[in-house]
């Protein structure tokens, strides 16, 4: 936990790694609806944080923002499974 970390500052967690940052540390990404856009568009940034759809968020960490592609395919499908 950070001592620098404001009491009501938003706080989201990484979708790689699953540890909570400031909303302002992290990288929101949308992504489509359907996996076959998804491994064709990818995930798409959203610097802004204002796209609608489904947000991810990702930390700055190298290693995370390399899985993030990857991962949410698995993630977008496993989902997909528990709600039929
Ligand atoms: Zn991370």
């Amino acid at each position: 936990m950070s001592e620098t970390m404001a009491k009501n500052e938003p706080v989201r967690m990484c979708v790689a790694c699953r540890q909570r940052f400031p909303k302002k540390e992290l990288t929101r990404y949308v992504c489509p609806d359907t996996t076959a856009e998804l491994e064709t568009d990818g995930p798409v940034s959203d610097p802004e944080m204002k796209k609608p759809g489904r947000g991810y968020y990702v930390c700055v960490q190298a290693r995370c923002r390399d899985r993030f592609p990857k991962m949410i395919v698995g993630l977008m499908k496993k989902r997909k499974g528990e709600t039929q």
